[in-house]
């Protein structure tokens, strides 16, 4: 009976996994289909100090598809990349190329078919899960707000934060003075006994989760491209705060938001086909150029 998971007590406990990474719900509901169980090794280390970067050497994944007639063509193929410490990398290229799953990867969500991935050497299959997801921090478009109060919701996986931290990070994520301006301030309920949030206020109580949680690694998954333009703006200061002094990986929804990143990976269906500086890349007048004209068109 015991091979008999409920359904119920397997979804509360990915449930609870991802989110220690803010993972999106959507994600959450594709990974739940997922057979084989990613669990620590007993000799798993706590995750390393980084200090060298990450490193993707010769990485192949295949999305482990549940329809026979599915093709089982990898959607990552033979990568290699670097993202080196304290720098910005930007992931770009068309819908479908890989990006997020690059993303997904990183934070162990599966396991690769061949290849490594390390954080200062270390290889990610001997990191404890709780360790590497605790120092990764993910915003995404997808925010997951639970029915609770604004504090509850900025503390969601660092339950033992103070007031003075919440504050703290809500003024970094520019929304201390919105929350000022409410009733019952940190103690206001959000979600569906509470008042609506609107997309940009959602997003910056993800950057302020994220930032709470002090993660090493940043990870911005299309993070604004649900917004209009003018929230897109304003909270690009926001995003800067959380990046500052951390090791980030973006994937930018605009090309101009990602213009200064220390390196630009180029992806197209699974392989990294070019990289360099924006500057590097415009003047190799390839793939890269080309998506960025044509945002312009
Ligand atoms: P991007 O973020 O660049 O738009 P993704 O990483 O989401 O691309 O997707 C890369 C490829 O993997 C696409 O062909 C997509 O259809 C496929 N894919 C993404 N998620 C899953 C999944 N959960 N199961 C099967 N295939 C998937
Ligand atoms: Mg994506």
């Amino acid at each position: 009976v015991g091979i008999l998971q409920s359904p119920i007590s397997s979804f509360s406990r990915l449930l609870n996994q991802f989110q220690q990474s803010l993972v999106s719900y959507g994600r959450i509901m594709d990974i739940m289909a997922l057979k084989p169980q990613i669990v620590d090794t007993p000799s798993a280390v706590n995750f390393p100090k980084i200090k060298d970067g990450v490193q993707f050497d010769h990485v192949t994944f295949t999305y482990d598809v549940d329809s026979p007639e599915a093709s089982q063509k990898p959607a990552i193929r033979d990568v290699s990349f670097r993202i080196p410490f304290g720098e910005q990398t930007a992931l770009v290229g068309h819908s479908g190329a890989g990006k997020s799953t690059l993303t997904e990867l990183l934070d162990r969500l599966y396991d690769i078919d061949s290849g490594k991935i390390t954080f200062d050497g270390v290889s990610i299959k001997d990191i404890k899960l709780r360790s590497l997801r605790q120092n990764i921090a993910i915003v995404s478009q997808d925010i997951f707000i639970i029915d609770g109060t604004i504090g509850d919701n900025i503390k969601y996986g660092t339950p033992g934060a103070t007031q003075d931290q919440l504050w703290e990070v809500a003024k970094l994520a520019d929304i201390d003075i919105f929350i000022k301006g409410l009733p019952d301030q940190m103690k206001t309920q959000v979600g569906e006994r509470g008042i609506k949030l609107s997309g940009g206020q959602k997003q910056r109580i993800a950057i302020a989760r994220a930032l709470l949680k002090d993660a090493q690694i940043v990870v911005l998954d299309e993070a604004t491209a649900s917004l209009d333009n003018e929230s897109e703006k304003t909270i690009q200061h926001a995003l800067e705060n959380l990046m500052e002094q951390r090791t980030s990986l973006v994937i930018a929804h605009r090309l101009s938001t990602i213009h200064n990143a220390n390196q630009i990976l180029v992806v197209d269906d699974g392989k990294i086909v070019e990289q360099g500086t924006h500057t590097s890349l415009m003047a190799q007048d390839g793939y890269y150029k080309q998506l960025y004209e044509a945002q312009f068109e």
